[in-house]
């Protein structure tokens, strides 16, 4: 593992982000954009890239994430349902594995509790030192296999999901071209 990328940090880098490069760079761009949308946080309507489904403002006229001009395809005043899934499964997935990594790291804390109170040997057996350890390694545990181990592996697998989801879709809505 190099790159660790924690939830919630901004993704500044899209290319290589936990050993996956996205085949649409503008997609991986979008993630943070249509979450927004799921989470119904800015409105469903308004001038949307007729491509990319990226909110455009009144006065552009290529698109910032996937450079197609207005001209070119007309803008849209709706991202249509099944693009905001396909951003959808990407997010679900990865929250899927990061709370999946969480709950077994306060699994393995919790076991290792369990162990230090039965058969731990000396001040390893001391109630209040378990406990220390249940606390404080149950969070440092959450962190390590959720935020950073979960949430690599999330990425990689949502991503590819997604990806595989808008090529299926730009394949029905455009043709083989
Ligand atoms: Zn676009």
């Amino acid at each position: 593992m190099t790159e660790e990328r924690a939830a919630g940090v901004p993704q500044g880098e899209p290319v290589g982000i936990a050993g996956y490069v996205s085949p649409y760079p503008y997609v991986d761009r979008l993630q943070e954009k249509m979450e927004e949308r799921l989470a119904r946080r800015v409105p469903a309507s308004g001038r949307f890239c007729g491509f990319c489904y990226a909110r455009l403002r009144a006065e552009d006229t290529v698109c910032p994430f996937c450079g197609t001009a207005t001209a070119e395809r007309e803008p849209v005043s709706e991202i249509p349902q099944e693009v905001l899934r396909l951003y959808l499964a990407k997010q679900k997935t990865e929250a899927r594995w990061v709370h999946g990594g969480a709950f077994f790291g306060l699994v393995v804390a919790s076991a290792l509790f369990i162990w230090m109170v039965i058969w731990g040997p000396g001040i390893l057996g001391h109630p209040a030192l378990a406990f220390g350890v249940l606390l404080l390694g149950g969070y440092v545990l959450a962190q390590l296999f959720g935020t950073f181990i979960g949430a690599q592996i999330g990425y990689r697998k949502g991503a590819r999901r997604r990806d595989a989801m808008w090529a299926e879709f730009l394949a029905r809505r455009d043709g083989a071209g």
